[in-house]
């Protein structure tokens, strides 16, 4: 696919190497590949307005999928790195990394953070970063959800940026014919079972900043679409839900797949997705749940369990995350077998999280369809 051109990046920056955490390289590699060497990379903590960032030529980079994705000894030294600056131990582990990823990172000089609608851990870490000397650009999705006070902040944060949002809506039409290739890629998973848990996990949660560039990640996921049309129907099995934020178990799709369990829907990965192609990027961040009421999370579960006949729910929980207590509302309205895992460090899932999941993928096996 050839998109429309876009803006290029207008500011140069200092790339010095530092090697810390060894994550420097690999941010110089996405550059390098990208064709803009010393251009200048926005992080960015969860899902933003990414139009924004690219219509005034930046290249955005979701630092959790640079820190999960990240070697494992990488991952771990910017744990510890936290903590010896004092991060206390019970602070969730992706808001750690995180810390140590971008303070060990030259590269890395400024990020956005979501400051209501994410994660109120996130304002410590904004804290502690500028300290560091990051520049630090804020974002709020209005817990009200109301469209006007959304469009404010959609205006302050292209103000910020230097551009007007009529810029930003140009570049959504772009991204828009990318969310579509992913979203074909969601269907071929719970429509035609060609398509896995993980691959569909991971084109989704890409979209937060499509690796830094819409027209290269437009053309793996063609690739990718091709290809899966061409291979087989995957195997039958349990049809599974994963809800709540992305796993920080590197290996738990593989392990779902290994008990022969499909992974159908991958609710908050979707949702960064942006799946419903809506008219404007007002309309669009109003109808991203995440950041809302519960509510709003939960309408949106039980429509796609009903579609994609979904038989059991994984709701997957952070350690030290407030997120966890509304697993409450999830088994209160949501009316499917449902099990709660838990995760702390990046790393592979404990023997404990392991047979837990075995045991519930054995039991739909034996009381539902196959
Ligand atoms: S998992 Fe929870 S605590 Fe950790 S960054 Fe996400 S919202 Fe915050």
């Amino acid at each position: 696919m050839k998109l429309p051109d876009r803006l290029t990046a207008s500011e140069n920056e200092d790339s010095t190497n530092n090697k810390r955490f060894g994550s420097d390289s690999k941010l110089k590699t996405q550059n390098s590949k990208l064709g803009l060497q010393g251009s200048p990379i926005v992080g960015i903590t969860t899902t933003i307005p990414v139009e924004i960032v690219f219509a005034a030529g930046y290249i955005p980079s979701d630092l959790n999928n640079l820190f999960i994705t990240a070697e494992e000894n990488t991952m771990n030294r910017a744990l510890q790195a936290a903590e010896m600056e004092g991060y206390p131990r019970t602070v969730c582990g992706w808001i750690k990394g995180i810390y140590g990823l971008v303070a060990g990172n030259h590269l890395i000089k400024r990020l956005i953070a979501v400051t209501e609608g994410d994660c109120s851990q996130t304002h410590a870490l904004m804290e502690t970063l500028e300290e560091r000397g990051i520049d630090v650009i804020p974002f709020s999705y209005p817990f009200s959800r109301e469209p006007q006070l959304i469009k404010y902040q959609l205006a302050a944060l292209a103000d910020r940026f230097g551009i007007d949002l009529a810029a930003a809506e140009a570049e959504k039409k772009r991204l828009d014919e990318v969310r579509r290739l992913v979203r074909e890629i969601d269907r071929l998973t719970y429509e035609e079972n060609l398509v896995g848990g993980y691959d569909n996990h991971l084109f989704q949660v890409s979209c937060s900043d499509f690796e830094g560039n819409p027209e290269s990640f437009a053309q793996k996921a063609e690739k990718f679409i091709a290809e899966s049309r061409g291979a087989g129907r995957r195997q039958a099995g349990p049809r599974l839900a994963y809800i709540g934020v992305p796993p920080i178990i590197t290996n738990l799709f593989h392990i779902v797949q290994e008990l022969k369990g499909n992974i159908f829907f991958n609710e908050v990965q979707r949702q960064f997705a942006m799946p419903y192609l809506a008219k404007d990027l007002t309309e669009q961040y109003l109808l991203y749940t995440y950041p809302y009421h519960i509510r709003h999370r939960i309408a949106d579960i039980q429509e796609q369990i009903a579609r994609r006949q979904i038989d059991g729910i994984i709701h997957y929980c952070q350690s030290f995350c407030f997120r966890q207590i509304e697993d409450i509302l999830f088994r209160r309205h949501l009316k499917l077998p449902l099990l709660t895992i838990e995760g702390e460090n990046p790393g592979p899932m404990d023997a404990r999280t392991k047979m837990r999941l075995e045991t519930f993928v054995t039991m739909l096996k034996t009381t539902v369809r196959s």
